[in-house]
């Protein structure tokens, strides 16, 4: 009779979901759709983590009131779909997601909203690219999916870059890939004043194409367009609360999980472009 060792039967049982696992999927197969998750390195493997990889990604989301239909986190949920794609596809190393962060006063007032005070963010964002940047990367992309981090994600990079004079720092907020010229082309909603409307149907679609379990369509109503200020031109304008407005924006009911995926795939692709563009542009110059 043969002796299994408890410590065989350990490594048996660790290596065993491994094989079914490998069965289903080519190696390359397997490494395309899963990207390396920080919180999954192991402590012997972080010395070579930045000459493995080609950069670090931060995905950046929110914990904020989109009205009765959409979850707390939609921010947190198509953030983290799209980033978890891109890692896969540029080599990247995939940072969890930031929940807590700065959200603007006029959401912060609804329950459920948690918010950061932007100097804060500012200061907390700054620390977290100097700890991935003292791990060797040099090529950090922040990977953001709400409003209220551009202003603090901004600050935050222009310190570190200021002190870190061999890094590049990558900012990008997924739905500036979708213009409102591509919006129509493909006969979807989009809003004249640039806005992508708060918990309206475009983030509704995307947080439904990766969680549709967690949208409620019924609890929602269809809200007025918003005039027009500058005749189609972006502009950006905050007010700590506007008259009866319930937390979102736009007409609800033109969203649907099947136009989700298509923008999600739109600004996947485009998002990823701009990496590869950028990873084989070593000496690209900023954004002046
Ligand atoms: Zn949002």
């Amino acid at each position: 009779m043969v002796q299994i060792s408890r410590r065989d039967a350990l490594l048996a049982s660790l290596t065993l979901p491994g094989i079914i696992k490998a069965a289903g999927h080519t190696a390359e197969g397997a490494a395309a759709d899963k990207p390396k998750r920080f919180e999954e390195v192991a402590g012997f493997e972080v010395s070579e983590l930045a000459s493995r990889y080609s950069l670090a990604i931060l995905p950046l989301g929110s914990l904020e009131f989109h009205g009765p239909h959409n979850p707390l986190g939609s921010d947190f949920i198509i953030i983290s779909g799209i980033a978890e794609r891109t890692a896969a596809r540029t080599n990247g190393v995939l940072f969890p997601t930031l929940a807590f962060t700065q959200c603007p006063a006029h959401t912060a007032h609804f329950a459920g909203t948690m918010s950061i005070r932007p100097e804060v963010m500012t200061m907390y964002i700054a620390d977290m690219l100097r700890n991935v940047l003292r791990l060797g990367f040099r090529k950090i992309l922040i990977l953001n999916g709400h409003d209220g981090n551009i202003g603090p994600g901004r600050g935050a990079i222009a310190q570190v870059a200021d002190e870190n004079k061999d890094s590049a720092l990558l900012f990008a907020s997924w739905w500036e890939f979708l213009s409102g010229e591509l919006m129509k082309s493909l006969g979807m909603f989009h809003q004249m004043n640039g806005g992508h409307g708060h918990g309206g149907p475009l983030e509704t679609s995307v947080v439904a194409a990766f969680r549709p379990d967690l949208i409620h369509l019924g609890k929602a109503k269809d809200q007025p367009e918003p005039p027009d200020l500058s005749g189609g031109s972006p502009y950006f304008l905050q007010k700590s609360m506007a008259k009866d407005w319930p937390g979102y924006s736009g007409k609800v009911s033109e969203a649907s999980a099947e136009k989700g995926r298509e923008l999600v795939r739109i600004s996947e692709d485009a998002i990823v472009k701009l990496v590869k563009n950028w990873l084989t542009s070593g000496e690209a110059p900023g954004s002046w």
